[in-house]
């Protein structure tokens, strides 16, 4: 053999034997069959075999198997993006002339996909209002193949009552699909959620999580991933997902697993950074509302107690139990002007102005509530409103950086 060939078939084969804390990073577009039956007979649709890197390496489903045990589900896909994550269930779940139904305050993006690739194909939507439960109940048809649940709402994050969302989808036979990269599977487990029928289980059948938050953490990947308990549910988003062809990465997956170990520990740190600054933002005159689901004043702050802090006690205006994640919306004061929120986030040092969240740098980024909202309270929708999404940096540099653009945006005034 010539050494062009001999670097193509190349006679090294890793020794069986080596284990180190992370598992190698495994490649492929094309797998290797030992001969036409093995090709013919080797299954990837419940993980026995191998055939092509679309439809799992042993990267991807070392990653499945993490954000299963994570998210308390039995079967997992992994999509490109938290996005490509939420368009893929509503493919593989939706045909021509069925409706869906989606939480007023929505990640935006899905409600865009709703009005334009599932306008185009067929499939209506209607908004209902997440903190009114019989809204949600009246709004469901013989045409609703799917409700969409958030918990607490991306931007203005009012925490619904979750279980009781879940219980009317069940009571109409109606599936329904969270996006739970809020809770991340640490704050509650959306497969197991609080029944008020003593002794009966209840759960969403599909978990939405984007990867590109906690379980990476850097803010330097896209991915996403879909969960379930269920074989029908998951077999059907296995063959839509391969129909597709969603793939991802494996230096992409190495990096999430990477990360996941430090996860737990992240999302607790980040959580205290962000409520010691959602007690000072109550303390100042600027913000007329402080919305985080630990602030008491905050809308659905029981329903997060309940189901996220249950039997914890604590006193003050910010509780000190359960888990959040480390979101945090500000509302200014009526008569700051938009010219003056902008020039606050343009003040800010250490945030940074820049979509996503969960990484280990805290950003702000400034809404227009009014072009985003069907059914807010009013009050809601009037004046500045920004995002603040919480770092790991020192909290004390934080509230300096928020102090001192503060000082800047109400000297413009
Ligand atoms: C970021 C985000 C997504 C989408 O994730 P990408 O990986 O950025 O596409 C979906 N849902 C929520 C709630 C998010 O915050």
């Amino acid at each position: 053999m010539k050494p062009v060939t001999k670097l193509i078939h190349h006679p090294y084969q890793a020794p069986g034997d080596f284990a180190s804390p992370q598992q190698a990073v495994y490649k492929a577009s094309t797998v290797f069959f030992n001969n036409v039956d093995d090709m013919r007979q080797r299954q990837w649709l419940d993980k026995s075999g191998y055939t092509y890197g679309l439809h799992g390496t042993p990267s991807t489903f070392t990653l499945e198997e993490r954000l299963c045990e994570l998210e308390g589900a039995k079967h997992c896909v992994l999509l490109p993006s938290g996005l490509a994550a939420l368009a893929q269930v509503n493919f593989a779940l939706l045909s021509a002339g069925d409706e869906i139904l989606l939480p007023d305050n929505v990640y935006g993006p899905l409600k865009t996909l709703a009005e334009g690739e599932l306008a185009r194909f067929g499939v209506t939507h209607q908004f209902y209002d997440p903190m009114d439960p019989h809204d949600l109940s009246t709004r469901m048809s013989d045409k609703t193949k799917l409700v969409w649940l958030e918990a607490p709402g991306s931007v203005t994050l009012e925490f619904p009552d979750l279980p009781r969302l879940v219980e009317l989808c069940r009571a109409k036979g109606v599936p329904c699909a969270l996006d739970n990269t809020w809770g991340a599977g640490l704050a509650f487990q959306p497969f197991h959620l609080p029944s008020t029928t003593p002794g009966e289980s209840l759960g969403v059948d599909i978990s939405v999580h984007a990867l590109t938050k906690y379980p990476s953490g850097g803010g330097d990947v896209l991915m996403g991933s879909v969960t379930t308990c269920e074989d029908d549910m998951a077999r059907k988003l296995k063959l839509s997902h391969m129909r597709m062809g969603f793939g991802v990465a494996g230096n992409d997956v190495e990096l999430v697993l990477r990360s996941l170990p430090s996860m737990a520990l992240r999302y607790r740190a980040q959580d205290l950074n962000c409520r010691e600054l959602a007690a000072w933002c109550l303390q100042q005159q600027a913000f007329a509302q402080v919305l985080h689901p630990a602030v008491v004043t905050s809308p659905g702050h029981d329903h997060w107690r309940q189901l996220c802090a249950s039997d914890e006690l604590s006193e003050g205006p910010v509780h000190s139990g359960g888990l959040a994640a480390s979101l945090l919306s500000l509302k200014f004061q009526p008569q700051i002007t938009p010219a003056q929120v902008d020039a606050f986030c343009n003040a800010l040092q250490l945030f940074k102005l820049g979509y996503s969240w969960a990484g280990p740098i805290s950003l702000v980024v400034p809404y227009k509530l009014k072009e985003m909202r069907k059914h807010a309270p009013s009050q809601l929708l009037e004046g500045g409103f920004v995002r603040l999404s919480l770092g790991l940096e020192d909290p004390a540099d934080l509230q300096s950086d928020l102090a001192q653009a503060l000082s800047v945006a109400l000297a413009q005034g």
